[in-house]
């Protein structure tokens, strides 16, 4: 028995997660399913709330918002009291709402307020696309050039940042700062107390998109004292296909009008005065805008269910041993060819929920992978990201992923495909 094999088998058997696998579907033509950072699994207990759902909208109809055992008026602040565990929030600071891109034009709207000298955004040039539109349509709003006022910190490799590099731009001009927890493509984990700490040392406002880490790394962001945060829920979080997401305003924020008002965001008591002054919720239900996405919401209530029994901190654990599992296949894989590179960070602390690998003929692999009975995620132009959840995953899958990717190698089946990406990758 091969040495991989054998630990994949000691660590199945060893596995306090396994139960859950089978509360999980599987796609019918892939049984490996490695892009849970891109969109997560169906779980039973999500397809049961969402029935439920619509079963209080048959028996209910408009007393659904107020009748059964989740009431839609309420169903923001059900989630958010599920999730706030997640972050290390305090309830009142989480709100389930919108999607990252409109949370963070919320955000962004509330807490960037430019004075004199002091009225740059500071990113990095790894960004997300769709964070990096949201801050240069927020410099135009207030009349700012992009060009000159939103800094995008370098990456000296490509791949990862240097916090150093990161607090050496955090100058007397930045207004606000907008990071990721972890790189979307190389899974680059970022140390949120220090950066948190330096921005704030220096009169800084810091906020931190959480897509790649809510779910599978813990955060501890009340103890942090970062000022905002925002994450979607159908990655990690198995909320399925555009579920609703989420966004944290620390507490001493709290009381304020936010940028953008809606309805929604109303203090519950006055919300059907049906006046026309707005009285903001005192908390982060203040930030939501109108009438909640119940359909959207609703299989992020059986799923938070799960990480309620299970914990983040045994979440973590299985997700660390699943990648450096993966980081030791990929180490073998390089005895054959030697064109793999791992560009996740090595140390546990430097590394989100996937591993990253480079490949020259990364677009034909990936393809090749899929007939092959593995979804793995591309993204141009040479990255593979291989992405186990600790609540579906088996260290049998990643054994076997290995054994298909050293035929595919060995092979060379990766030659009959063209080495393009498709329209989603
Ligand atoms: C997935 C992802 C998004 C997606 O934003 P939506 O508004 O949910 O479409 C944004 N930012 C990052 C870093 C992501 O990984």
């Amino acid at each position: 028995m091969n040495l991989l094999q054998k630990k994949a088998s000691k660590l199945d058997n060893d596995d306090f997660l396994s139960q859950y696998r089978d509360e999980f579907y599987y796609p019918a033509s892939s049984p490996i399913y490695l892009d849970g950072n891109s969109l997560g699994l169906m779980s039973k207990r999500a397809e049961s709330s969402l029935i439920k759902s619509m079963n209080d909208w048959k028996t209910f109809a408009i007393d659904g918002w107020t009748e059964g055992t989740d009431p839609w008026l309420y169903y923001s602040e059900t989630l958010s009291k599920l999730t706030a565990p997640l972050i290390g929030a305090r309830e009142s600071e989480v709100t389930v709402t919108g999607s990252i891109t409109t949370n963070l034009h919320q955000l962004v709207a509330s807490l960037y307020q430019p004075k004199g000298k002091r009225k740059k955004i500071l990113t990095d040039e790894l960004a997300f696309p769709t964070d990096v539109y949201v801050l240069e349509s927020q410099l135009i709003l207030h009349g700012e050039d992009p060009m000159e006022s939103l800094i995008k910190v370098k990456s000296t490799d490509g791949h990862t940042l240097n916090e150093e590099d990161i607090i050496d731009q955090m100058n007397d001009d930045v207004c606000l700062i907008l990071l990721p927890t972890v790189f979307y493509r190389s899974g680059q984990l970022l140390n949120i107390n220090k950066l948190t700490k330096a921005a704030h040392d220096r009169g800084i406002i810091i906020g931190f998109d959480l897509a790649h880490s809510i779910g599978v790394v813990p955060h501890d962001l009340n103890h942090s004292e970062c000022d905002f945060a925002v994450w979607c829920t159908y990655k990690y979080l198995n909320s399925g296909p555009g579920g609703v997401a989420g966004l944290f305003i620390h507490e001493r924020h709290h009381g304020r009008v936010p940028g953008l008002t809606g309805w929604f965001g109303s203090d519950k008591t006055k919300q059907f005065d049906m006046a026309h002054t707005f009285t903001p919720a005192n908390n982060a239900s203040a930030y939501q805008l109108g009438t909640p996405h119940i359909f959207s919401m609703a299989p992020l209530l059986g799923s938070l269910e799960m990480f309620e029994e299970i914990g983040m901190k045994c979440v973590r654990e299985k997700s660390l041993t699943l990648t450096s599992y993966l980081r030791e296949a990929f180490e073998d894989l390089n005895k054959l060819d030697n064109k793999f590179i791992v560009i996740t960070p090595y140390e546990d602390v430097r590394r989100g929920g996937h591993i990253a690998v480079t490949h020259p003929d990364a677009a034909r692999i990936c393809k090749d992978l899929k007939t092959k009975g593995v979804i793995p995620d591309y993204r141009a132009p040479n990255v593979i990201r291989f992405a186990p959840s600790p609540l579906y995953s088996s260290y049998d899958d990643l054994w076997q992923t290995y054994m298909i990717l050293k035929n595919i190698l060995e092979n060379k089946t990766f030659e009959r495909f063209s080495n393009e990406r498709n329209i989603i990758a």
